[in-house]
């Protein structure tokens, strides 16, 4: 694997780079506090071809392979991971699953306006009784002449009150587990779909999370995604991918901590001195220090095997596994450095330490995450 960015890579993560620190950062803070983030950066994101990174251009995307993908991530998670989670979801899991299983129809219907940040997408797979459980989802889809109707419930829904189309997922068929589940692209505003914001959060407060409700919502036979049954290997395959998009995201918090750690420490002076002068302060920025070049080589590494086409999804539930639990780790020891300033929401610290929190619960616990390693390693499945 070659660690040196390409040119086009070195000019993506730039863009990036410029973007958030001008768009993005001075407004993190005010954004979490207001529980929203400006709805003009999805228009923003799209107009710079984030929204489109690795969906073909012919559909409206901008190309581009997926370390740039990655490279963009991380810029935006250094940034807010709020903004960060609004461009994961839409373009990692709902248009890149349409790319890959949608028919025609469904890709000229729904990929360009996704792409340029017209519309945005969200994806329902967990339901109030089942998260890590996936499999064990409850909301059914019954024909109804060339329609179906839908009934059921999905929880903790990113984007969900502001996404015009959902990727959901639903039982189609009398089959247990996974081979029952179906995919359907399911328009927001469709009669009898309800969506209750879910506030209260410990982080990512920027962000627009629901829980939807379904009640004989009908969709056409053609808002199908893949065949009947196919449902859960849709799900799962955006999740792999998206797996190493959540892992970019704690490399950016990472960073920040690291960038924030930094600059407190050579400021702030203690028993005459700068505390970056006091070796067990320097300790804390090494240990973040360490823990976001692991994490960042780890997730480059799902990037470089996709690219190549090689499996990855094991190496992508390892760099989310690791990234997660050091942005956590790395996001502790950076309020660390700053003392009581870091836990008041004058200083970033604070705000990253919550953020960071999710990362170890979605997209897989890490708990799910070491049986899926531990799966792929034995042959044996714990599950
Ligand atoms: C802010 C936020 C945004 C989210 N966005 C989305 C979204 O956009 N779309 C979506 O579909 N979902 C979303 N989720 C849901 C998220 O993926 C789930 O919360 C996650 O999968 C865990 O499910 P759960 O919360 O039901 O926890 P549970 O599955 O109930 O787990 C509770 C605890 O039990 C442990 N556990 C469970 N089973 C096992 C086992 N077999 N072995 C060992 N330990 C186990 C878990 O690791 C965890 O510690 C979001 C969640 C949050 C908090």
């Amino acid at each position: 694997m070659d660690l040196a960015l390409t040119e086009e890579q070195t000019a993506v993560r730039g863009l990036a780079r410029d973007f958030v620190a001008r768009e993005v950062t001075p407004h993190a803070a005010d954004w979490d506090r207001a529980e929203s983030v400006d709805r003009g950066i999805v228009a923003r994101l799209g107009a710079l071809g984030f929204l489109g990174l690795t969906v073909p251009e012919e559909y409206g995307g901008s190309g581009g392979d997926h370390l740039s993908y990655v490279l963009v991530t991380e810029e935006l998670g250094r940034g807010d991971s709020s903004v960060r989670g609004i461009l994961s979801v839409s373009l990692g899991l709902v248009a890149k699953s349409i790319a890959a299983w949608g028919s025609e129809e469904q890709k000229r219907e729904w990929l360009p306006r996704l792409c340029s940040g017209e519309a945005l997408g969200c994806f329902g797979l967990t339901e109030p009784g089942t998260g890590s459980d996936a499999a064990g989802l409850t909301t059914r889809a019954v024909p109804d002449g060339d329609d179906y109707l839908i009934t059921g419930s999905k929880m903790f829904i990113t984007n969900g009150t502001w996404a015009d189309v959902v990727l959901l997922f639903a039982r189609t068929g009398e089959a247990p587990g996974h081979r029952g589940i179906s995919a359907f692209l399911v328009p927001a505003d469709a009669p009898g779909l309800e969506r209750r914001p879910v506030h209260g959060k410990l982080g990512l407060r920027g962000q627009a999370t629901a829980e939807l409700v379904l009640d004989a919502v009908r969709v056409p036979a053609t808002a199908m995604v893949a065949p009947a049954g196919k449902g859960f290997s849709v799900a799962m395959s955006a999740l792999a991918k998206g797996r190493m998009s959540v892992a970019a995201g704690c490399v950016g918090i990472a960073q920040a901590c690291l960038d924030a750690a930094v600059a407190y420490a050579g400021e702030r002076e203690q028993f005459g001195k700068t505390i970056a002068h006091h070796q067990l302060v320097q300790e804390l920025i090494s240990d973040i220090a360490v823990d976001v070049a692991a994490a960042r080589l780890l997730t480059w590494q799902v990037a470089d095997l996709i690219d190549r086409g090689e499996p990855f999804a094991t190496e992508s539930s390892v760099a989310k596994l690791f990234a997660g639990e050091a942005a956590v780790r790395c996001a502790n020891n950076a309020l660390q450095v700053f003392g009581g300033y870091g836990y008041i929401d004058e200083y970033p610290v604070g705000k990253l330490l919550r953020d960071a929190r999710v990362m170890t619960l979605y997209e897989g616990t890490s708990q799910i995450h070491k049986l899926l390693i531990g799966r792929a390693l034995t042959g044996v499945s714990a599950f």
